[in-house]
Parts: C-alpha cells; sequence; structure tokens
C-alpha cells in the first residue's frame, strides 16, 4: 500500500557521545547549518513550529528592503524577481519540493486563508452528498475553517461534518477513515502530517479511495512541506496548501502556499481577487473577472512583497540540499532519538515513551515523546537552552532538522532530559500553561 523509495533504513546506533560525533563527521548535509542564525546558546528542535532565519533569507529579505527604497513603484517589474511574478515565481520553485508542475503551485495569501479558498472552491454539497469529512486529531484552524464554510453555505457541521474518531488519540487508521468515505460525503480534506504525533498520513492511497468514490479530496501539508517528499501529481490529490515558516523556513507568519491539481483550473475560484486575474490582462482592470487558469489564479490580493522576500533565500536552500536527502537525514535523526530515548530513558524513573509511528514511511519530521510532566520537563528542557515544545496533554515535540541541526544536539537533548529527572528540576515550575508554548 506504500512505498518511499528513496529510503532505505538500517541503522545500528550507539548511545555515547563519541558516536554522535561520527553521525555528524558523515553527514553529507552538515555544511548548511553554517548557513542558518541559530541562537546564541540554544538547541533549537522547535523547527517544525518556527523554521530559522538563514542567511540567504536574510540577503534575499535586504535585497527586497533595497529595491523598494531604489525603484519605488518600479519594482513590480523591474525587481530581480519582479513583485508582479513573484507569486508565481516561488510557487514554481516551490512546485519542485512536491512533485507539481511549476503553474499548479503559487505562493499566496495565509495558511487558514487558503483552506477558506480552496475548500470553497471544492465543496460543492449536492442533495444528500453534502457533508465533510475530516478527522479528530486536525489542528483546530483547520476544523474551524471547515465549521465556518459550512454554516456559510447552510449546512449545519454538528451533523454534517465527519471527524473520523482517531484509535487511540495518536493516530488514524486510514483503513477507519476510507470507512466513512460514504456517498453521503461531498469533500474529504486531511493532514498530511499529525501535528501532535507525528504520524505521517498514506496520501496516495487516501486519494486513490476517495477518488473511486466520486469524493475530492485535500490536504493540509503544513507539517510535512519541506521535511518529506510530495508526489502530488502522482498522487493526483485535487487540492493542497501549507504554510512557509515550519520546515520551509520561511519567516514568522510568512506568505503559504497552495496546490491546485491542473485538471481544476477551469474550476471558478470561491474567493476571487484582482490577482487571481489572467496576468496579461489584469490591468485592463475590467469588472468581469476571468481567472488565471493556474494555481495563481486562486490569489486574492497584492502577493505580500515582504514577507514573500525570505521564502526566496529559503527555499534556494532547500532545492540544494534536496528533498530526498533531506528526508533520509531527518529519518535518520528521528530514529536515532527514538533509538537513545528507548534504550536509556524508556523506565523508572524516567518513563519516556514514543507517540509517533516507528515505521519510517508512517512518520513526518518529528518526534511525539510523551510523559506525564511533559509540559513542565518541556520548560525545564527551555532553561537548559533546549528549545522544543510541549501540546497537551503529554507530548513534547521534538523536531531534529536536516538543514541545522546535528546529530549532537539530539544526543543532547536526551541527556538533558535525563538529567531532569534525575534532578527533579521540572519541579520548580507552576502547573499552569503560558501563552504560547
Ligand atoms: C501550522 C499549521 C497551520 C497554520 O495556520 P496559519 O493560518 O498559518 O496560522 C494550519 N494548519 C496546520 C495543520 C498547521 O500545522
Amino acid at each position: 500500500m506504500r512505498k518511499e523509495a528513496s529510503v532505505t533504513l538500517n541503522y545500528r546506533f550507539r548511545d555515547d557521545e563519541a558516536f554522535a560525533r561520527k553521525l555528524d563527521s558523515e553527514d553529507p548535509l552538515a555544511k548548511f547549518r553554517q548557513r542558518f542564525y541559530i541562537p546564541k546558546g540554544t538547541t533549537y528542535l522547535d523547527g517544525n513550529s518556527l523554521g530559522l532565519l538563514s542567511k540567504d533569507s536574510e540577503s534575499s529579505v535586504l535585497r527586497t528592503l533595497d529595491e523598494w527604497k531604489a525603484l519605488g513603484i518600479r519594482g513590480w517589474l523591474e525587481a530581480k524577481t519582479p513583485w508582479f511574478y513573484l507569486a508565481e515565481q516561488l510557487g514554481a520553485k516551490c512546485a519542485k519540493l512536491v512533485g507539481a508542475e511549476p503553474e499548479e503551485v503559487v505562493l499566496t495569501g495565509a495558511t487558514t486563508v487558503n483552506i477558506h479558498s480552496l475548500v470553497h472552491t471544492f465543496y460543492q454539497p449536492n442533495g444528500k452528498r453534502k457533508k465533510i469529512l475530516a478527522d479528530e486529531l486536525n489542528f483546530p484552524t483547520d476544523i474551524y475553517a471547515l465549521k465556518s464554510a459550512m454554516r456559510l453555505r447552510g449546512l449545519n457541521p454538528v451533523k454534517d461534518l465527519v471527524l473520523a474518531p482517531s484509535v487511540d488519540g495518536r493516530f488514524l487508521d486510514e483503513d477507519r477513515v476510507v470507512k466513512l468515505m460514504t456517498d453521503e460525503v461531498a469533500l474529504v480534506f486531511l493532514p498530511s502530517v499529525l501535528y501532535r504525533s507525528g504520524q505521517l498520513l498514506d496520501i496516495q492511497y487516501l486519494t486513490k479511495e476517495a477518488h473511486d468514490r466520486g469524493i475530492p479530496i485535500g490536504f493540509d501539508c503544513s507539517h510535512s512541506a519541506g521535511a518529506v517528499p510530495h508526489y502530488f501529481d502522482k498522487w493526483d490529490v485535487d487540492f493542497a496548501l501549507w504554510c512557509s515558516y515550519k520546515y520551509l523556513n520561511g519567516g514568522p507568519g510568512g506568505a503559504a502556499f497552495l496546490y491546485v491539481n491542473k485538471k481544476h483550473f477551469g474550476r471558478e475560484p470561491a474567493l476571487a481577487g484582482w490577482f487571481g486575474y489572467v496576468k496579461e490582462k489584469q490591468f485592463d482592470m475590467s469588472l468581469d473577472f476571468e481567472h488565471s487558469k493556474s494555481a495563481a489564479g486562486w490569489q486574492i490580493s497584492s502577493p505580500a512583497v515582504l514577507s514573500s522576500a525570505p521564502i526566496e533565500g529559503s527555499l534556494k536552500i532547500t532545492l540544494e540540499a534536496g528533498i530526498d536527502r533531506i528526508r533520509e537525514k531527518s529519518l535518520k535523526m528521528t530514529s536515532y532519538l527514538m533509538f537513545l530515548i528507548e534504550e536509556a530513558l524508556s523506565e523508572e524513573p524516567y518513563n519516556f515513551s514514543i507517540g509517533t509511528p516507528r515505521e519510517p514511511e508512517r512518520r513526518g519530521g518529528h518526534v511525539a515523546v510523551e510523559h506525564e510532566e511533559g509540559r513542565r520537563v518541556s520548560e525545564a528542557l527551555k532553561e537548559k537552552g533546549v528549545i522544543t515544545d510541549f501540546r497537551p496533554p503529554n507530548v513534547i515535540r521534538i523536531a531534529p532538522i536536516p538543514l541545522y541541526n546535528t546529530f549532537h544536539e539530539v544526543w543532547n537533548v536526551t541527556q538533558r532530559l535525563k538529567e531532569i529527572i534525575d534532578r527533579k528540576e521540572y519541579a520548580k515550575f507552576p502547573i499552569e500553561r503560558k501563552a504560547i508554548s
């Protein structure tokens, strides 16, 4: 049912520090770390939440500021990457990462806005076929967007939004999701990787099963883009979207990406705006909307030039490293982390456990480390300069990023976890949570 050709896994790890150093010395991607700003004094393992700034992004941002300074309005056509074509050009670069053709991807809007735009485009309730199928482990904003989309169509999400249940609060069983693809379902919308457990769903299988039942299907790939190869065209996904600021290192709240399969270019974008107009005729200023027959047709507003600028630099690094090599190192790092935790930290008094699938083809880029004191352990890690994050009820998410983390940092975090339990260091932190964790 699954395959990931480039990934072969047969590691033999050891748990000593010298071995961590050895893994780093053999790492073909090690040289990319020096192109990033690593916050001083930290072991940064939170790139699945916010990727770091690279020197390449810094220079594409500074160049854009200079262009604005020097060119004013002329920047729309005369900047190095003319702003008028920026969304399409960066989309075309990102298309290489997701197995799409250049005109099937565009950099536009924001993640949740793109959910609205694409869900409204593809959700066509008709007679008894009016339900949306999603899942109960989804990221909240996706569910809020789906519920509001249904309300706007006069439908009742309590009745018509079907959330596929999880087996155990961590994972989804694809076959159980497929069973819910009934003839009452008008749209399936799922995440590629579950944000808490890190489970990677079988996108190809789910897409085929949805299509066999005549249902369009889209994916939120925020937690997999830049970490995992995608083959949207080959898998025949109808649409997808993802943010740029996690594994793609595009900067906090940066512009987002969307993919529309070329077979749907003729569909009318549900949320129309003038930047979705046929490029050559946009400035005819006609009042009748004629959308570009490409993903670019789903743009609403002018491109956010300043928040798109860092993405030019960060995509350059990702493409240079190559998504297959990134995936290979990512799996090696997460396998190593799981090995270290199971070897030394899984029993009394440590009691850490792994809440991420073991099979490489079922996991994204981070590891969910479960502990009943997870929140306070994560605080204690932060105090030691190790940045991870916590997701209720008990998950510390640890994301070793192939482009800038080292195997030694992975080893280091497990040493710090050990220390925190040995010395009960978590106990001094309050039980309540902060606004952002
Ligand atoms: C990060 C993330 C988002 C972020 O949404 P924004 O609109 O960019 O704030 C949405 N969905 C998923 C699954 C995510 O992981």
